[in-house]
C-alpha cells in the first residue's frame, strides 16, 4: 500500500507559499523527506497527519483520501510532531494507556496489552513509572514513538526526531525507525542528511515548497559520480571560487576550508576527484547547481 501524494499545495494567510504542487508517492519502508529550515517539511507532514488543510491537491493512503476522510485516516496514522508536549509529572506508562484510551484502545486487558508491547519495542519498559520529565531527549523521542505507534499504523509521520540527541541516542532511535519502517511506510522529516543517509531507503528533497529531486539516495549519488572535485583553500580565497565555480559546499576539515564543486570535468589540476555523497546531491538541488 503506497501514499499518493498529487499536487499539493498550501499558501498561508500571510502569504508564504508553503507548499508548491507537491506529488510524491512513498512506498512501504523508510522515507526521508530532507529540506532546509523553512522547506515547508512540516507544512507537508501536518497535511499528512490531518491537523491542517491544503489549498489544492489530493492525498491517498491505498483506498483512503487522507484530505476529506480525516477520521478513516487518522485510525492508520501516527505522528510524532516536532514540538511534542508531554505531562512532565505523569509516568510514560500512565501517559501511553491515556493515549491508548484516546486512540480508541477502550477495553482494559487489551489496552495494557498494546502499552506493555510499545514500552518493550521502544526500550522503555524499565523506566515505564518514572515521571516523564526526568526523561532524556532520547528517551521523550522514544515515549514519542511508542505514542505514534498506537493503534498499529500503517503510515508514521516523524517531523525533525533527532534534533537535539545525542549521537548514541541517534542511533537507537534510527534503529527503532528502520525496525518499524520494515511494515509500514515511516516518513522522517529532517534537514540533517545524515539521518537520510543512515536510515531511509527513498528520499525527497524539498526547498521552498517544491520538490526538487526524489528517488533512492544512491542512484540521485551516482547521478554525480565523476562530477565532484574538491580541494583544500585559504579562506581569503573562497570569494573567488565562489564567483568562479559552482560550489556545492565548503567545509573545515582540519582548520582549512575544503570546497567542493560541480563541474563536468577537472576544473584544473589543483582540483582532486572526490567520490560523491548525498550532501553534495542536497546541496546542489538547493543552490539550485547543474540545472539550466
Ligand atoms: P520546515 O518544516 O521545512 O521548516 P514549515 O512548513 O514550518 O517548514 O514552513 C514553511 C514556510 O511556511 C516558512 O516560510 C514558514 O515561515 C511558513 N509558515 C509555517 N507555518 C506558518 C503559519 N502557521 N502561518 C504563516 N506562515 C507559516
Amino acid at each position: 500500500m503506497d501514499l499518493r501524494i498529487e499536487r499539493l499545495s498550501k499558501r498561508y494567510p500571510a502569504g508564504v507559499q508553503a507548499l508548491r504542487d507537491v506529488s510524491l508517492t512513498i512506498r512501504p519502508g523508510m522515507f526521508g523527506l530532507l529540506g532546509p529550515n523553512g522547506a515547508g517539511k512540516s507544512t507537508l507532514m501536518r497535511t499528512l497527519a490531518t491537523l491542517q488543510e491544503a489549498d489544492a491537491g489530493e492525498v491517498k493512503l491505498g483506498d483512503v483520501d487522507v484530505l476529506h476522510d480525516k477520521d478513516t485516516a487518522r485510525r492508520v496514522l501516527g505522528y510524532l510532531p516536532q514540538e511534542f508536549g508531554l505531562y512532565p509529572k505523569v509516568s510514560a506508562e500512565d501517559l501511553l494507556d491515556h493515549l491508548a484510551a484516546l486512540k480508541g484502545i477502550t477495553r482494559a486487558g487489551e489496552r495494557r496489552d498494546a502499552v506493555h508491547a510499545l514500552l518493550q519495542r521502544t526500550n522503555l519498559l524499565d523506566v515505564r513509572k518514572k515521571p516523564l520529565g526526568t526523561f532524556s531527549g532520547g528517551m521523550k523521542q522514544r515515549f514519542g514513538i511508542a505514542q505514534a505507534l498506537l493503534g498499529q499504523p500503517r503510515l508514521v509521520i516523524v517531523d525533525e526526531p533527532t534534533a537535539g540527541l545525542d549521537p548514541e541516542e541517534r542511533v537507537r532511535f534510527h534503529n527503532l525507525l528502520s525496525e518499524i519502517g520494515e511494515s509500514v511506510i515511516v516518513i522522517l522529516s529532517t534537514h540533517i542528511v545524515g539521518d537520510v543517509v543512515d536510515v531511509c531507503r527513498d528520499m525527497a528533497i524539498l526547498h521552498e515548497g517544491k520538490v526538487l529531486a526524489s528517488g533512492e539516495p544512491a542512484q540521485a549519488i551516482a547521478g554525480l559520480n565523476g562530477k565532484i572535485w574538491q580541494k583544500t583553500v585559504a579562506r581569503a580565497e573562497l570569494e573567488g571560487y565562489e564567483r568562479d565555480h559552482a560550489v556545492v559546499s565548503t567545509r573545515l576539515f582540519g582548520g582549512r576550508t575544503r570546497v567542493r564543486v560541480l563541474a563536468d570535468a577537472r576544473p584544473d589540476a589543483s582540483f582532486e576527484a572526490a567520490e560523491a555523497d548525498l550532501e553534495d546531491v542536497y546541496f546542489s538541488a538547493i543552490k539550485g547547481l547543474g540545472r539550466a
